[in-house]
């Protein structure tokens, strides 16, 4: 890999090899159009790459790949540019950028779709809805499912028909030496397995093709608990979901109440916990299940309705803006003791902004009945997932964030169980790589040795191929 100041020349040498045959947009620095597609979801992380290949179509992404493989030039893959950690981009080097690769096709009939590696949330869940099915994604319809998929996948879903990647049949990607691999069942199984949960470093995903279900419309409740009462709330969510059925997701988001008319003034800018619950089976089985996790809520907060499933997949895409700061550590509880919970209600009052919380989740249902061996992805038998997001708009206040989530992450870890979901990291927990596999570390570097063994997608949470990792 070339050093800082040969980066420059490198992106010129791969603009000289591209330029005549790629179709699709080559932007470099002071282009037309270079200043927007550079951008990235989190403003942490603003970077200038020396050439940013938008590509048509799958020709021009080998092209790409060979051209920066070959002048052995810093390389980022961008989808939808969501990484937490900022890994869809890069000073100097080379963007292979899919952003014009967003076509997604459905056979209603075998509930099968098959989507481009470019394509958003939101464009996946349009055209699956048109035939009355779903893929199960995330939670905000402008975020990538490229890099959302290949790390594994989580959102409203998830207990009802499993991770995005459990319902992955088959990946086409161009690996490093530029050639067209396809990794399903019965073709190239360890790249299969590796690609459900790996991210980004065996290849570039062109197409997806996944299993679809059936569902149009949800029941969705939502409340504020009170500062007093949280730590009952928690105690009360730890009980429940153990044995809750697998139509039912409870998050619970710990923060500052925002200061907004639909928030009852008594909370306004006060600590609660927010309660979302979830409900995708029969809508008249929903109420025994909502009632006590609303119970704790302040009466006036709580709203339940029905809504459609597209509603429910944009509802938050408001609350997480392109252009403010984030920044994010993660772990897995195997339970939640009355410690841990202490220290979470602890931290509430200290939050230094209204957008940053303390995000929980339960996983089991369909995500947790899968073995572990059988996927790449992290350990499916610690359920409570807790995501700390800082997140904030001037640059002025990045230390505090930073130091809040760290502070917080440092006093929780100790009651965390080894491993954590790689789409929810930071940029600064390469160390953490190896915890996110643990007992899957050593397939996941054979795998890595044999399809990118120089380490060309290295922009991601990266697993060392062996020979680059003997010589440290
Ligand atoms: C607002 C927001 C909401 C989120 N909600 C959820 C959620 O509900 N559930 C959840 O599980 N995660 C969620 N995440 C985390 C999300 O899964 C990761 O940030 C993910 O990396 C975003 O994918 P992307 O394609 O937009 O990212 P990009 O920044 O474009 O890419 C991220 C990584 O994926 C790799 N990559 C992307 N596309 C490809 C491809 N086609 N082939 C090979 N490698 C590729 C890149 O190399 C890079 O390392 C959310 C993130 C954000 C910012």
């Amino acid at each position: 890999m070339r050093k800082d100041h040969e980066m420059v020349h490198a992106s010129e040498e791969v603009y000289s090899s591209l330029h005549r045959r790629f179709k699709g947009d080559l932007l470099r620095p002071g282009e037309s159009g270079y200043e927007d597609a550079r951008a990235i979801w989190n403003a942490m992380v603003a970077r200038k790459p020396g050439l940013i290949a938008r590509c048509a179509d799958v020709s021009d992404v080998q092209s790409a790949v060979r051209a920066g493989s070959e002048a052995g030039i810093l390389t980022a893959i961008r989808c939808g540019g969501h990484s937490l950690a900022g890994f869809s981009t890069c000073d100097d080097g080379l963007v292979i950028d899919l952003s014009r690769m967003r076509q997604v096709n459905v056979n209603p009939d075998t509930r099968r779709a098959w989507f481009s590696g470019g394509c958003l949330l939101g464009s996946i869940d349009t055209a699956t809805q048109k035939a009355g099915l779903v893929f199960p994604s995330g939670v905000v319809s402008h975020t990538g499912a490229g890099g959302l998929v290949l790390g594994g996948g989580t959102g409203w879903l998830t207990r009802r028909f499993g991770l995005s990647c459990d319902n992955v049949e088959r990946f086409t990607l161009v690996i490093a030496d530029g050639s067209v691999v396809r990794a399903n069942a019965k073709e190239n199984q360890d790249l299969f397995w590796a690609l459900r949960g790996g991210g980004g470093n065996f290849g570039v995903v062109t197409e997806f093709e996944v299993k679809l279900h059936p569902l149009t419309s949800v029941v969705l409740a939502e409340g504020l608990c009170p500062e007093a009462d949280i730590r009952r709330l928690l105690e009360r969510w730890r009980d429940f979901m153990a044995d809750a059925p697998i139509d039912l997701k409870w998050n619970v988001d710990l923060r500052l109440a925002p200061d907004t008319e639909n928030v009852p003034v008594a909370l306004r800018g006060r600590p609660v916990a927010s309660s979302w619950l979830l409900w995708t089976g029969d809508p008249d089985a929903a109420e025994p299940y909502f009632k006590p996790a609303l119970s704790l809520c302040s009466p006036d907060s709580v709203n339940c309705k029905g809504m459609s499933f597209l509603d429910l997949q944009t509802m938050a895409d408001a609350a997480f803006p392109h252009g403010r700061r984030y920044y994010t550590k993660s772990g897995y509880f195997p339970q939640l003791d009355d410690s841990t919970i202490d220290c979470m209600v602890g931290a509430v009052a200290t939050i230094p902004s209204a957008e940053t919380q303390i995000e929980l989740a339960y996983l089991g249902g369909a995500a947790g009945q899968v073995a572990a061996a059988e996927t790449a992805f992290g350990d499916r038998s610690a359920p409570f997932i807790m995501n700390l997001i800082g997140n904030w708009s001037e640059g002025s206040a990045d230390a505090d964030h930073i130091s809040w989530v760290r502070g917080l992450f440092q006093k929780l870890r100790p009651a965390m169980k080894p491993g954590v979901y790689v789409n929810f990291m930071s940029g600064d927990e390469q160390d953490r790589v190896p915890e996110a596999y643990h007992e899957r570390w050593g397939r996941m570097v054979a795998v890595k040795s044999h399809y990118d063994p120089k380490n060309f997608f290295r922009l991601n949470q990266n697993v060392l191929p062996r020979k680059i990792e003997a010589k440290g």
